[in-house]
């Protein structure tokens, strides 16, 4: 288990990798964009790898990054109105890529007609991208991974469901800590047990919360809500534009002065 020095230290070298990952990506862009059509069979599966290799190795920075903000208290989240379809559609490809080169099925159930949500959206979508990165990485080939959304009262609730390794109850009780990570996993898929508790955060500072239901051997069910806009958009605005009134069980400091800065 690291300790707080190391990912300080971590912290720091991630900022250092942060440059290089976004120009490799950006490159293989550039070679995607130019070269796909003419790809044969092994090219084409070769650049999808490096495609998801680099998108991962990003969020992995992305998330070093914000735990480290989030523990120095400089995470920002900008509130604004939009719909979980749209937040998804921005990490679409990626996920559907990620998914079928570690042969998984990803289903996607997000109805288009769901209220508005007040999130911000790199945000949330990073935590979508977590939670599906998770089921297939906790999961077998052929598996599937679904990803549906539906209102529950004043929320919207989004799940990511998983046919994978599954967990006990004891594991289930500790999933969002910091560093946490299953005996189990530890051993079979390297990892940092960091992506749960930046999600909560993450979740939280939005006014949701986050749950995890699971059997081992069967499967998990990772669910998170997010408040409807409508139902929040004069608390926020009588809070001078602050989430305070929203969180109810985070830190209460992670900071949004800017509800609909664009
Ligand atoms: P990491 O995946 O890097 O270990 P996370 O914080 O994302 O870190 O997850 C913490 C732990 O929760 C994992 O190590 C694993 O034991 C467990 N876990 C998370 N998602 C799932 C899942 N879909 N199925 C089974 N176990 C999971």
């Amino acid at each position: 288990m690291p300790e707080e020095e190391d990912l300080n230290f971590i912290s720091f070298a991630a900022h250092e990798l942060r440059g290089p990952i976004t120009v490799i990506r950006g490159y293989l862009d550039i070679i995607n964009e130019e070269f796909a059509g003419r790809l044969q069979g092994d090219e084409r599966q070769l650049l999808d790898r490096l495609v998801v290799s680099s998108n991962r190795l990003s969020s992995y920075i992305d998330n070093i990054l914000n735990v480290a903000r989030y523990d120095r208290h400089h995470l920002k989240v900008y509130l604004l109105e939009d719909t979980v379809a749209n937040i998804y559609a921005s990490i679409a490809d990626d996920m559907q890529l990620r998914a079928s080169t570690q042969h998984r099925m990803l289903s996607i159930n997000i109805p288009d007609d769901l209220p508005t949500v007040a999130a911000d959206h790199g945000s949330i979508g990073e935590v979508i991208g977590n939670l599906i990165d998770n089921a297939i990485k906790y999961s077998f080939e052929g598996g599937s991974v679904t990803v549906s959304a539906e209102q529950k009262g004043d929320f919207v609730e989004v799940s990511v469901a998983d046919n994978g390794i599954g967990m006990p109850a004891n594991v289930v009780d500790n999933l969002f800590h910091k560093f946490y990570r299953s005996h189990r996993s530890r051993e079979a898929v390297a990892g940092t047990g960091i992506g749960l508790y930046i999600c909560k955060a993450f979740v939280e500072s939005h006014g949701g919360s986050i749950i995890a239901r699971s059997r081992e051997n069967e499967g998990s069910v990772f669910s998170f809500t997010l408040p409807i806009y409508a139902t929040v958009k004069d608390k926020l605005l009588e809070d001078g534009q602050l989430n305070n009134q929203l969180i109810r069980k985070g830190g209460g400091w992670i900071k949004n002065h800017a509800m609909y800065k664009g």
